[in-house]
């Protein structure tokens, strides 16, 4: 079948990857100048099987009303005259009971499981040589001195119960697996960790660069083609089925259409009469460059403090953060320096004078924290694969391979009912 995918961020890349090895002819399209230029440009770097919950759950409301005034509070809310914005926060709200969150923790946990083997196949497939910054280190996740811990407690031995790889630290222990944090372990910040063993992380986009690179040397331009700068404008359907799309006046025709556009497959389905539940929460980066002999962590954090997350990509500490409903799309300089204040807290010999790369990205969030993965309801041939909101790097590898067999009329061999796009759009309506 001859399969075109929207979009060339990492669930774009990934899903057209997935659709090759199901034997398929596909053409990439990609609305910007180059590959994973939104926001997988500069994510946190986590793949954090251990930390896929939700983030609809009891007490989350109130937490982004608290401080939301504050520029160092984790999170912030804005309510505006917007009433896609009001929709998206009463779905959240309602998934927000215990409940719902409940079911969404375990169903999330076997998406981030199942896409964690997912990318073992596919660096087996790749090779050794083919790398992205990537480690294998797991995620220590930094309890703060003085912190209430039962519900983590909680959360960490039901984890373990079902088989995860997760254990609990004391401070000396957090230290023998990061040792450059035996600085903030001596000066008491730290009560210790929780330590998700087989989380992994790397940067997004160098692993879009080199995939698409290998994938366009390994099949011919008849199997696999690329097309940057090319914006799709709008869908071509037949009676009831996909013919393809068009990019301005060019039309590209196609017996299946993957939607894979982050946060535009919004607009790409309203002229369907389709109401796609995702809102952009927007986020923080900063990229610190890192000299040979500075002593950085090796193991990807997160400091349950501020809720920042921090992986190293080869010479580069990333670090990112915050949930931000309803702001503008510019950087606030609070948000950059409360990160600078803890890093330089947790680690007083990072160098924090050269450029950092300050950056945002707006996460494609559903109210149920769940991505949307299947077909779109009234459109034969149409499918979309996006909404991954704070877990698309997670997430990545286990969606493509659902959407690919989906769309090659087979049963995928995980839970795939969960993601079907018809159930988040009728819980907002
Ligand atoms: C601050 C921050 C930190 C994060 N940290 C992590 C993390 O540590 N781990 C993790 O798993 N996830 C993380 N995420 C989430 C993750 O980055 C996203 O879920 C993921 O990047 C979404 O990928 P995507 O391909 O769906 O979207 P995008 O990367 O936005 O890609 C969509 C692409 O579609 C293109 N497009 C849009 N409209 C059109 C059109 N009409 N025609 C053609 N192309 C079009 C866009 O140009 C874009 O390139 C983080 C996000 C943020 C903001």
């Amino acid at each position: 079948m001859r399969i075109i995918v929207v979009g060339g961020g990492i669930i774009g890349a990934t899903t057209a990857h997935a659709c090759l090895r199901h034997g398929h002819d596909v053409t990439l399209l990609e609305a910007g100048h180059e590959l994973a230029s939104v926001t997988s440009f500069a994510n946190g770097g986590q793949i954090a099987v251990s930390e896929s919950a939700p983030w609809s759950q009891p007490g989350m409301p109130m937490k982004m009303l608290m401080r939301s005034w504050r520029g160092d509070a984790p999170f912030r809310l804005r309510l505006r005259a917007d009433p896609a914005q009001w929709r998206w926060l009463l779905a959240f709200l309602s998934n927000s009971r215990a409940g719902p969150h409940r079911a969404g923790k375990l169903r999330n946990l076997a998406l981030a499981r199942y896409s964690l083997a997912c990318l073992h196949q596919t660096r087996a497939e790749l090779g050794n040589d083919f790398s992205y910054d990537d480690r294998q280190k797991g995620i220590l996740q930094l309890i703060p001195a003085a912190a209430q811990t039962h519900a983590m407690q909680r959360d960490v031995d039901e984890m373990a119960a079902r088989g995860g790889s997760v254990s609990w630290l004391s401070p000396d222990e957090t230290s023998d697996v990061e040792p450059a944090l035996a600085s903030a372990v001596a000066r008491g910040l730290l009560a210790g960790a929780v330590w998700g063993q087989t989380d992994e992380s790397g940067d997004a986009r160098l692993f879009v660069a080199r995939l698409v690179a290998q994938l366009t040397e390994r099949y011919s331009d008849a199997r696999f083609c690329v097309r940057c700068d090319t914006p799709i404008t709008g869908l071509v359907k037949g009676d009831c089925d996909i013919r393809g799309v068009m990019s301005g006046e060019k039309y590209i025709e196609a017996d299946r259409v993957i939607l894979a556009a982050g946060l535009q497959t919004r607009d790409l389905l309203a002229p369907l009469g389709v109401r796609v539940p995702m809102y952009g929460v927007k986020g923080y980066s900063i990229t610190i460059p890192l000299d040979d002999d500075i002593s950085a962590p090796e193991t990807s954090l997160t400091d349950l403090k501020n809720r920042l997350v921090m992986s190293r990509l080869g010479q580069r500490l990333r670090v990112a953060g915050f949930a931000e409903i309803g702001m503008r799309p510019d950087v606030e300089p609070v948000r950059v320096a409360t990160m600078m204040t803890r890093i330089g807290e947790l680690f007083p010999d990072l160098p924090l004078d050269g450029d950092l790369s300050p950056w945002v990205g707006f996460r494609p969030m559903t109210p149920d924290g769940a991505p949307l993965i299947g077909p779109v309801a009234g459109t034969k041939g149409l499918f979309m694969n996006t909404g991954h909101g704070p877990l698309g790097w997670t997430f990545s590898h286990g969606a493509a391979q659902i959407i690919a067999d989906l769309v090659s009329g087979k049963t995928p061999s995980t839970e795939f009912q969960g993601f079907a796009p018809d159930r988040a759009m009728m819980a907002t309506v």
